[in-house]
């Protein structure tokens, strides 16, 4: 059985941490030995280093403000999130981006929060884990700006255009793939796309308890996605790449070894 690990878990949500155990279990079941827990707000970050130290074999997290709770960025923000980089299961700053699709927070303070977690990046030397929906070209310039001063990024839940993936490409960006590629509508486009992504810059994630693939069978009850599911959705990025599965497996494990330091 191939081993994965899930580089992008919302495991501080309601609906995960009502079942920890279980969604732990299952995950190991399925192959998945390691998970990046996201942090999305510096409250969230904070309960993701908690769960880290309850597993501490198989868990690491990201420190980060989501666009979505960028209007809660303050002058005191940099120190919280700096404090929580200092935790040795930290591995990535972010998730941060820009996300105007669903515009919860201005523009003008997503941009801000998201400049300011790559200064923070740049500083400590840690690599990104970004968010773009619907800002992919006011996305970019801001990323090309702060480029050279970082070194792994990865632009998790890929969902965007031939256009967008070849300009996070040519930043020599990594690329997050999530169960959309399941969706038999909405996924048509990312399944000709994924075959674009080097081998080398490709990795995996559920971003659980969102994005449950469309086409898993039997349907959950539940309706919630875990990590268990995530060899689920490498099937799809195997079969629409036509490439061998193990040695993809292999590939992406090691991505995301290298990536997050694993
Ligand atoms: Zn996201």
């Amino acid at each position: 059985m191939s081993e994965f690990v899930d580089i992008g878990v919302n495991l501080t949500s309601k609906s995960l941490l009502r079942d920890l155990e279980g969604v732990m279990q299952r995950a190991a079941d399925a192959g998945v030995r390691q998970m990046v827990v996201t942090g999305t707000s510096i409250a969230a970050t904070g309960q993701a280093l908690e769960l880290c130290t309850r597993f501490p074999d198989r868990l690491v997290f990201t420190c980060g403000v989501h666009p979505h709770h960028a209007d809660e960025w303050d002058a005191i923000s940099p120190d919280s999130l700096r404090k929580l980089a200092q935790h040795p299961a930290a591995r990535a700053i972010g998730e941060t981006g820009l996300d105007f699709n669903r515009s919860y927070s201005p523009h003008e303070a997503q941009e801000t929060a998201f400049r300011r977690q790559l200064e923070l990046a740049g500083e400590l030397e840690m690599p990104v884990f970004c968010h773009q929906r619907d800002a992919h070209p006011r996305f970019v310039e801001i990323l090309r700006d702060y480029r050279d001063r970082i070194g792994r990024i990865v632009v998790h839940c890929f969902t965007d255009s031939r256009e967008a993936l070849l300009d996070y490409l040519d930043l020599d960006c990594h690329i997050g793939i999530t169960g959309w590629i399941c969706d038999e509508r909405r996924g048509l486009e990312l399944q000709q796309l994924v075959k674009l992504i080097p081998a080398e810059r490709l990795m995996l994630e559920t971003d659980a308890p969102y994005l449950l693939p469309r086409d898993l069978r039997p349907r959950p009850s539940q309706r919630i996605n875990e990590p268990a599911y995530l060899p689920h959705i490498f099937g799809a990025v195997a079969r629409h790449r036509g490439q061998n599965a193990e040695e993809l497996a292999a590939q992406c494990l090691a991505n995301s070894r290298e990536f997050f330091n694993l």
